[in-house]
């Protein structure tokens, strides 16, 4: 037989968004990118893990930047 007791468990929800680069709050509903990458070999930065968020505009912003833009499908 097995005796069971109730537990509380806290865990995390994402509540905003704050995009790294204007500092804006996004809410849950809205949309941003997010970015994850862990550099590796050939680069001054291996090793490193760097992670951000940019909401859409800023994202707008950074690829108006590029020589070649990003593909774009739906
Ligand atoms: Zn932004």
């Amino acid at each position: 037989m097995k005796i069971f007791k109730k537990i509380i468990v806290i865990k995390n929800k994402q509540d905003k968004v704050i995009c790294n680069c204007c500092g804006s709050e996004l809410d849950s509903r809205t949309d941003f990118l997010y970015v994850n990458k862990k550099w590796g070999y050939g680069t001054d930065l291996d090793g490193q893990r760097h992670s951000f968020d940019l909401c859409a505009d800023c994202y707008k912003k950074m690829i108006g930047k590029f020589k070649i833009p990003p593909e774009k499908g739906i």
